[in-house]
């Protein structure tokens, strides 16, 4: 039989309990403002979004998404600069905007929001899908769909600007809003810092973004401590040989063999050399070598994509890639001038994103008292990249990025239901639902920000 419990315990359970009452804290009178001022901006955002959505612009190109923001920037009271990212990078028009809006002595926080779309063709169907095609940077005539979300992220920061714009009597500080170019080819925060991003306009204490998520309900966010998002690495390896006729092998130094040894031992790195509490990732995506099935050729083409978190867990699988393919061709008697050639390639390379852990926790209470504690999820971290960690400018400005939630609740439970995935992100049926996924974003951001720089 069940003891009744004794009355000390009785009443410790009531004092804990009005406790956590008393601790939760409950929306102020400035949330009440945020979300009056996004319910009044929404109709005139969605109609933003739907316009920015039908008009799509590809990595790099974003004149006319650029030149909308920067206007609507102006509007809300910022002091405006375009063309920021200009000629950093070969071929780079600079279509990166950035606005600032001084409001007295305080902290400076830089808001980002990429702005390119995809070259996918849009399937949604929506009658404000996209059906723009436009030339890539080798001229080729492409469709192009906003199919990660990105003009939910440019809407939000119009929304954020308007709303941070008319609470300035309720904050204070220097808030930058970036509209930064090329994220999809992970190149354009790297592009705006080249240009002075943090020289030629104050220098943030802290920087945030978001990212709409197919995987969270419109209405919800999602937080993720520490590390995020991946490093990713691209790297080459050309497996060199000696070439000869398939019938003679006592003549050759076969690659093909070579290469297949080295790929199968590149898959010792994450699984005997890597500790198992750091995450990495080895892909060779792909193996090309040969023209003919009676000829042995003189090389063999490996391409590897690397991810991991850590910078030194990086490092150590590019010296271990490297140390694996010459051991193996030294194994296989391969002359010292026909040594593999291990290369990375520099200039496709992103940052991990680790959210500052401080700021997150602080971020995640203000969105719990203003959305409710159910609508901020945990997210776990994925092993995906962003060059947003570029605005962090290896570890000295904080960073955070939050997920904002973007699908239906029903879509959502159906996925789980059947274990058919939703229409992700890069996929031409990525359909973020406008209204309160835009709401959501406007609110979230501006509490964020209001987290930092309120009175
Ligand atoms: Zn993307
Ligand atoms: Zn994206």
């Amino acid at each position: 039989m069940p003891r009744r419990p004794s009355r000390v315990i009785v009443l410790g359970a009531l004092v804990l309990g009005l406790l956590a009452l008393a601790t939760r804290a409950a929306p102020s009178p400035v949330d009440g403002e945020v979300t009056a001022l996004a319910d009044h901006e929404l109709d005139g955002l969605v109609g933003y979004y739907k316009a920015l959505h039908a008009t799509p612009e590809l990595s790099r190109q974003e004149e006319h998404t650029a030149a909308d923001l920067a206007r609507e920037l102006r509007a809300a009271g910022f002091e405006v600069t375009e063309h920021v990212g200009r000629y950093t990078l070969p071929g780079y028009k600079g279509t990166g905007v950035v606005a600032v809006l001084r409001n007295g002595a305080g902290p400076t926080l830089l808001i980002r929001a990429d702005m390119d779309a995809l070259p996918i063709e849009e399937q949604t169907g929506l009658p404000y899908a996209s059906h723009r095609r436009m030339k890539n940077e080798a001229g080729v005539e492409m469709p192009v769909m906003h199919a990660c979300g990105h003009d939910v992220h440019v809407t939000s920061l119009v929304g954020t600007a308007r709303v941070l714009s008319k609470l300035r009597s309720r904050w204070h500080g220097t808030l930058i809003l970036l509209g930064q170019p090329a994220e999809e080819t992970i190149d354009g925060a790297l592009a705006v810092v080249r240009d002075g991003l943090y020289e030629r306009f104050p220098r943030p204490d802290l920087v945030l973004a978001l990212h709409d998520s197919p995987f969270l309900p419109a209405g919800a966010v999602g937080v993720t401590p520490g590390y995020a998002m991946a490093t990713s690495t691209q790297m080459d390896v050309v497996v060199r040989g000696v070439g000869g006729h398939g019938s003679r092998p006592e003549d050759v130094k076969d690659p093909i063999v070579l290469a297949a040894n080295i790929v199968m031992q590149l898959q010792t790195i994450v699984s005997r050399e890597i500790s198992p509490f750091d995450q990495a990732v080895v892909t060779v995506g792909t193996i090309h070598g040969g023209t003919r099935r009676n000829i042995i050729p003189n090389d063999v083409k490996l391409e590897l994509n690397i991810r991991a978190y850590k910078p030194e867990v990086r490092e150590h699988i590019i010296q271990a890639v490297a140390r694996i393919s010459r051991a193996a061709a030294l194994g296989a008697g391969m002359p010292e001038d026909r040594l593999p050639l291990v290369s990375v390639l520099e200039g496709e390379f992103a940052p991990a994103l680790y959210n500052e852990p401080a700021t997150v926790a602080r971020v995640r209470g203000a969105f719990e008292r203003v959305l409710g504690a159910e609508n901020v999820h945990s997210v776990d971290p994925v092993m995906a990249s962003e060059d947003f960690g570029y605005l962090g400018v290896d570890g000295k400005i904080p960073v955070m990025m939050f997920a904002l939630g973007a699908n239906s609740q029903e879509l959502i439970d159906e996925a789980q239901r059947t274990g058919v995935p939703v229409h992700g992100l890069h996929t031409s049926r990525f359909e973020p639902i406008p209204a309160p996924t835009l709401r959501t974003g406007v609110v979230a951001m501006s509490t964020a920000i209001l987290e930092i720089l309120g009175n």
